[in-house]
């Protein structure tokens, strides 16, 4: 099983791939965080990734589409995967046909979560995750329950993106519309797209897309 989870920054894409991570044992390849890995590990790529990623911008289709080669090379051929933040432009999505089909694999679904854009800036401004084990939570919709406690881990280290404030998050969307948005075409031609309405309650989400993966 191979899907695509699309939708703007803040629609929910990474925290739906970790709990199907959870849920089926697939594997979530973000190109996000492979990106910020590689930034923090100050490599090639992540000292040329840096400061595009500190704009909001896209970072090379060439870059993103070899991170995502070796990514699938790491895992089992039958470990199912999900797609998350990726493919982002048309050239990516033709990549990924190739990669995919060099792999033996093909793929299954293209989910889109649907958001109200306005939601967006506060979703994703007051978001924040555990240093420790990656939990996500955020000021108004999710704190501890202990304040300055992981619910998760105990940790008491928390982060915040460096691009998750107001000027970059209007420069990511504005990416999407004009970059990634046309690519649905491109998959509803081949009637792959399923859409959900990312602004359901998250548990209604993952039920939705668990669904449309047990088929
Ligand atoms: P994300 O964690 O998916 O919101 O990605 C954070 C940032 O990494 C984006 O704003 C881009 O600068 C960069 N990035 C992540 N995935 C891609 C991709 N598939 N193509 C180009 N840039 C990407």
């Amino acid at each position: 099983m191979n899907i695509i989870l699309l939708g703007p920054p803040g629609a929910g894409k990474g925290t739906q791939a970790q709990r199907l991570v959870e849920r089926f044992g697939m594997r979530q390849l973000s190109t996000g965080d492979m990106l910020r890995a590689a930034v923090k590990a100050q490599t090639a790529v992540g000292l040329q990734a840096k400061a595009v990623m500190e704009r909001g911008e896209l970072v090379s289709d060439e870059i993103v589409s070899a991170l995502i080669g070796e990514e699938l090379d790491a895992m089992g051929p039958s470990v199912g995967a999900i797609f998350d933040g990726y493919p982002r432009t048309a050239a990516q999505a033709e990549s990924l046909d190739g990669i995919l089909a060099a792999r033996g694999r093909q793929l299954d679904h293209v989910i889109e979560l649907g958001v109200d854009e306005d939601a967006l800036v506060e979703r994703i401004t007051g978001r924040y995750t555990c240093a420790t084990c990656g939990k996500g939570y955020h000021d108004t919709f999710e704190q501890p329950k202990v304040a300055g406690v992981c619910d998760k881990c105990g940790g008491t280290e928390f982060k915040r993106r460096p691009d998750d404030n107001e000027a970059t998050v209007r420069t990511r969307m504005a990416e999407y519309r004009a970059k990634t948005a046309p690519i649905l075409p491109l998959y509803e031609a081949r009637d792959l797209v399923k859409q959900i309405d990312g602004m359901a309650p998250m548990d209604d989400v993952t039920g939705k897309i668990a669904a449309i993966i047990k088929g």
